[in-house]
């Protein structure tokens, strides 16, 4: 896979990028990851990519030309998913995570300032919003998307990092973990856990996953496409 973030501030990727699980699937060439400054594109005096607003009003918008420009400098920019991160668009969820994985090429656009020229919207396939808050740019949206697309690729995540047990994979929560030590202030490790029977570990841990999320989240049981 590849991935491809248009942004002023590739900077602040640095250290995203070069820790942990995200680092070894980059080095792996598990996925390929571009930065594109589109600031880069800017044909204006001091390569300015903001302007003020028609119609007035506070804050600096982002222009259409050197978005649309650092777009079209992709090759495969046609058949890749373009996607503009702004708090406006679909609600990021896992089901979306798990279709991203599937692409070939993936082209995030981080917006910054008050926000982009509106025209921008007819050149990218997808908006995606990371919750219902407003931050400042969409390199930490981004950052989120990339993560959660990443750690679904095949071999990236090793058998003891696997995802398949996570929460919201099947639709549900995850059960409660526990490791070392047993007894914590009194605060014991359910007795199931180290009784050793495989198949009473695995009832009480449906169990537990359906209880906590009818408890936290009963929206996730009502979904018509959950897998339990
Ligand atoms: N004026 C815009 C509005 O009200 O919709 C918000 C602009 S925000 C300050 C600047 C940029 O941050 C946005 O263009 C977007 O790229 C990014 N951003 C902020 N909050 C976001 C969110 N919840 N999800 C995705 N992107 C977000």
């Amino acid at each position: 896979m590849k991935i491809s973030i248009l942004t002023l501030f590739p900077e602040m990727f640095k250290g995203f990028f070069s820790e942990s699980i995200i680092k070894r699937a980059i080095k792996a060439g598990k996925v390929e990851v571009e930065m594109i400054n589109f600031r880069d594109f800017s044909t204006r005096k001091h390569q300015q990519v903001d302007d003020t607003t028609y119609g007035g009003g506070a804050g600096m918008v982002l222009a259409v030309e050197p978005i649309y420009r650092a777009l079209q400098s992709i090759p495969d920019i046609e058949s890749a998913v373009k996607i503009l991160l702004t708090p406006q668009g679909e609600p990021y969820h896992q089901e979306r995570a798990n279709t991203l994985a599937q692409a070939d090429h993936i082209v995030l656009v981080c917006g910054h300032y008050e926000g982009f020229d509106d025209r921008i919207r007819n050149f990218i396939d997808l908006e995606i919003s990371i919750g219902d808050y407003v931050l400042t740019g969409g390199e930490i949206p981004a950052m989120a998307i990339v993560d959660s697309v990443i750690r679904l690729l095949p071999g990236v995540l090793t058998n003891s990092d696997s995802y398949t047990q996570d929460s919201f994979y099947d639709g549900m929560l995850e059960y409660p973990q526990y490791t070392k030590p047993y007894d914590f202030m009194g605060y014991k490790v359910p007795d199931v856990l180290i009784s050793g029977n495989h198949q009473e570990i695995d009832k009480w841990r449906r169990n537990e996953a359906e209880k906590r999320t009818r408890e936290r989240r009963p929206d996730l049981l009502e979904k018509p496409n959950k897998k339990h």
